[in-house]
């Protein structure tokens, strides 16, 4: 009862489907993954860039405003 394979599972055809493009939801190209294509790297890129994505600024200087008068 050595049961090595699982039938029904083992077909494997070679190539997994490709995930959509996280951006527009295209199928991804293997070389822009996760994107479609640089068009959508770069938007992506560019997400960053404008700070819509929210990255946490840690202040750990604590005085904003310091008046030292
Ligand atoms: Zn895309």
């Amino acid at each position: 009862m050595a049961d090595s394979k699982t039938p029904g599972e083992t077909k494997v055809t070679g190539l997994r489907a490709p995930k959509p493009c996280v951006m527009c939801g295209k199928p991804s190209d293997r070389k822009f993954h996760p994107f479609c294509s640089k068009h959508c790297a770069d938007l992506d890129l560019g997400k960053w860039l404008n700070g819509s994505y929210a990255i946490p600024v840690v202040e750990e200087d604590g005085a904003e405003f310091d008046e030292e008068n």
